[in-house]
């Protein structure tokens, strides 16, 4: 099997930038999506109500990916309000201010690895357990092991390695890529592709969320694009990958970065 059967979408950090995008677009093609959020409640909510508005269907479930109790009660919640999934779109990620590593604290680094990292490993392992055609019927019932897809978010930046602004979160997506490949072997026989999407530098908050607002307009001069991308442009990518007509995609890092 090598499709997702079911049409439930779980999206982590959903409600703003290339999430919100990957929202926007998987309803438009028929997804029921879970929008995953942290603290901006009212981002999330707003995206259901204007995916409902345009004939979608869509719900908002809060959870820090960096916590496993609260990842366990989001897959829950669902289960309970969706069904088995079809699809996880392992996309919440953080940066931080610009820093050299041997200015970096330890703090910094476990917040950098538990969110993107760890939060994205326990997410995509709740979602193997549910849609493996080994796993999933026995352990949830009837319904769960169907297959699937999962789309990592990785970034251009476990290629370039960010010195001076942020090697910490060049590294976190490194090991992304790296997990990516080897999940994607561990399940390419029970009916689940893994696959990552290497965004370059898009136009979304996470910029300004790092101190730096015009981070892409500042480096658009080093894409052979000579532009930054936007959110629609990585969404279209992930659901790409989520879609039958990557059936035979599984293992892939797909760059989506103008070039560079
Ligand atoms: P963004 O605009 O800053 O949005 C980040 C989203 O992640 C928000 O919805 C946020 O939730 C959520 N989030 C943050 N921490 C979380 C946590 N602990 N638990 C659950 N959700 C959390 O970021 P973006 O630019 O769309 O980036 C999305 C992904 O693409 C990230 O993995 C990022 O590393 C990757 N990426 C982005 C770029 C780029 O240039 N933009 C390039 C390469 C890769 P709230 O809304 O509740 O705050």
């Amino acid at each position: 099997m090598s499709v997702a059967l079911s049409s439930n979408m779980l999206i982590t950090g959903g409600g703003r930038g290339i999430g919100a995008a990957t929202a926007r677009l998987a309803a438009a093609r028929g997804w029921r999506v879970a929008i995953n959020y942290t603290s901006n409640a009212a981002a999330a909510e707003s995206l259901v109500t204007e995916i409902k508005c345009t004939g979608g269907d869509a719900i908002t479930v809060q959870a820090d990916v960096a916590d496993e109790a609260q990842i366990l009660r989001m897959f829950r919640t669902v289960d309970e309000q969706l069904g088995p999934l079809g699809a996880l779109v392992n996309n919440a990620g953080v940066v931080d201010v610009p820093a050299d590593v041997a200015d970096m604290s330890v703090a910094r680094l476990q917040r950098m690895f538990n969110i993107n990292v760890i939060g994205s490993f326990v997410c995509a392992r709740e979602a193997v357990r549910r849609m493996s055609t080994v796993r999933g019927a026995p352990n949830f019932g009837p319904g769960y092991g169907q297959g699937g897809a999962i789309v990592n978010l990785s970034s251009a930046a476990s290629r370039l390695g960010s010195p001076h602004q942020y090697v910490d979160y060049a590294a976190a997506k490194g090991a992304i890529d790296a997990m990516t490949i080897g999940l994607a072997k561990e399940v390419a026989n029970e009916g689940i592709r893994v696959n990552a999407v290497r965004p370059g530098l898009i136009e979304t908050d996470i910029h300004a969320s790092g101190g730096l607002p015009d981070r892409v307009r500042e480096l658009a001069h080093l894409v052979p694009m000579q532009r930054g991308g936007t959110a629609q442009e990585v969404a279209q990518a992930i659901l790409w990958l989520t879609s039958p007509e990557a059936s035979y995609t599984t293992m892939s890092l797909l760059d989506v970065s103008g070039g560079r």
